[in-house]
């Protein structure tokens, strides 16, 4: 009998768990088994994914939600039996808004894949001025920009179809709440592909977007549809948990707080090709080694074997962010609240980057009689905010939401989460960087690298990534 194919998972973060579980699922599919391994250099598995309940409260330490229009996390929801669990956002409180020239001001209607189309809403929220507002309407005798012609910046695209202005103040906070990135680094060709491909299509956005909106509303609406966005009640740990929980049954191995030092690779076929050195000497071997942790993680890795290749992972730059959890007493906030919270455009000048209401968001985040409110801060550019202490984050948010919002009250309870090198930047040339990654990793036969570093940063698209990556290992062990 053929011996069981060994594989080890570096990191256990949603890419890596569900890798795991991908892969049990290609080993079943094919009637075959795997011993799989997946090692966690902390105590918990998640990376990201980080709930905390206590008390009646639901706090979500990194993401709070994932998007629906993406299948991949909901099919796994799907798979895991977590469907029944998954909630809306609360239609009632279902406005936006943005802090613009001193005050709240409601994020227009009509903003379809962050393309402005309608007319009366952008005038009324007073976002933009007249002047701005037919500036963008310039996009309709705009010439779309040749294929051939370089790569743009997130902020070369905005503005040259739409405006500076628009660009300031409506586009850049909601490309800064996805990316906490600056916008004159990012890539619109690797973070926004699909924007690129209506100008081509349409020759306008504002066209093209109108145009996907008349596609979707030819299908008939369902009154059990998700919103754009969707969580678990219990929140996202949930599905952290419900992984660890089938793939141990699986009898896949799942160790934590082992932080692997060293990924070796023989280059031969004989030796076992991997070897996966933990700290404290433990030594792993296996056929096939994924790793699926943060792109300077893995250069480090391949570093030893893999020059060009640790040279290419080292070129994606990584944002910080953190996020101060803070609960109020309600009657003294809630007339202060409306809508799921605003985004801040990075010319206000400020240190958040977003305020969620959460427990007006999402139902069941907090005891009745409080409020439950998330500040996320940082971002690039402003990183130095990581090395305040707890309490001088939690007062600088709370400075913030007064002077914006009018919230006075000392929080009743506050929790931060600080993210270092969290976010990885898609910046001009990511998508040639990418790859060039996969051609040297492909050098190697039997390693792997997945996560959001590639081709996709939101939850949907790093279990759609590890999917992918689960495809190609069972066809290299088993083909
Ligand atoms: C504050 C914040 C808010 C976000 N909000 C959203 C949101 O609302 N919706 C959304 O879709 N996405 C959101 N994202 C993005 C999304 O959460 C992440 O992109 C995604 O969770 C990354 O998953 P991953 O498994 O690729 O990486 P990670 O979660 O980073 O997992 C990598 C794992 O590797 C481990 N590791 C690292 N080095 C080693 C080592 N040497 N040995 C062993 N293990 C190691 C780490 O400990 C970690 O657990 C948010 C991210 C942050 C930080």
């Amino acid at each position: 009998m053929a011996a069981l194919k060994r594989v080890v998972i570096v990191g256990g973060g949603i890419s890596g768990l569900s890798a795991a579980f991908a892969l049990l699922e290609q080993a079943g599919s094919r009637d075959e088994s795997v011993q799989c391994t997946v090692v966690e250099g902390q105590e918990y598995f998640g990376g990201k994914i980080v709930t905390n309940r206590r008390d009646g409260l639901v706090t979500e330490g990194g993401p709070d939600s994932f998007l629906t229009t993406k299948p991949s996390a909901l099919a796994l929801c799907e798979k895991l039996g977590l469907t029944s669990q998954l909630i809306n956002t609360n239609k009632e409180h279902a406005q936006t808004f943005t802090y613009s020239k001193g005050r709240l001001r409601e994020f227009p209607q009509g903003l379809i894949s962050m393309v402005p189309t309608k007319l009366g809403p952008l005038f009324h929220s007073g976002v933009i001025s007249w002047a701005g507002i037919v500036r963008m309407g310039a996009d309709w005798i705009i010439p779309a920009r040749a294929r051939t012609n370089a790569e743009e910046t997130l902020t070369e695209f905005f503005s040259r179809r739409l405006g500076s202005e628009a660009f300031d103040h409506l586009i850049e906070p909601l490309v800064s709440g996805i990316y906490a990135g600056d916008a004159n680094e990012l890539s619109v060709d690797a973070t926004f592909p699909h924007l690129v491909e209506l100008e081509r299509k349409h020759g306008s956005l504002i066209k093209g977007a109108l145009a996907m909106q008349r596609a979707r509303s030819s299908h008939r609406p369902d009154a059990t549809a998700r919103t754009l966005f969707t969580t678990l009640q219990g929140g996202l740990g949930d599905l952290i948990t419900s992984l660890t929980d089938r793939l141990s049954c699986a009898g896949v191995s799942l160790r934590r707080g082992a932080d692997v030092r060293v990924v070796q690779s023989s280059g031969s076929h004989t030796d076992p090709p991997f070897r996966v050195e933990l700290e404290g000497g433990e030594r792993l071997d296996a056929e096939a080694v994924v790793l699926a942790t943060p792109a300077y993680v893995s250069a480090g890795f391949l570093r030893s074997f893999d020059h060009e290749a640790a040279t290419a992972l080292d070129g994606i730059p990584y944002a910080s962010t953190m996020t101060v959890s803070m609960v109020f007493p309600e009657p003294e906030v809630r007339s202060r609240l409306r809508g799921y919270g605003f985004v801040v455009p990075r010319v206000e000048n400020r240190s958040l980057i977003a305020a969620t209401w959460s427990s007006m968001k999402w139902a069941g985040r907090a005891p009745s009689g409080q409020c439950l409110i998330r500040c996320y801060l940082g971002g690039r550019g402003r990183e130095h905010l990581l090395d305040l202490e707890d309490a001088e984050l939690m007062e600088r948010a709370c400075r913030e939401l007064e002077s914006m919002v009018g919230i006075q009250p000392p929080p009743l309870h506050v929790e931060v989460y600080r993210w270092p090198r969290a976010m990885p930047q898609y910046t001009r040339g990511h998508r040639e960087r990418v790859q060039r990654i996969r051609e040297r990793v492909a050098l190697h036969p039997g390693l792997y690298v997945t996560g959001a570093a590639y081709d996709g940063i939101g939850i949907p698209d790093c279990i759609r990534d590890a999917e992918n990556t689960s495809a190609k290992l069972s066809a290299y062990l088993w083909e």
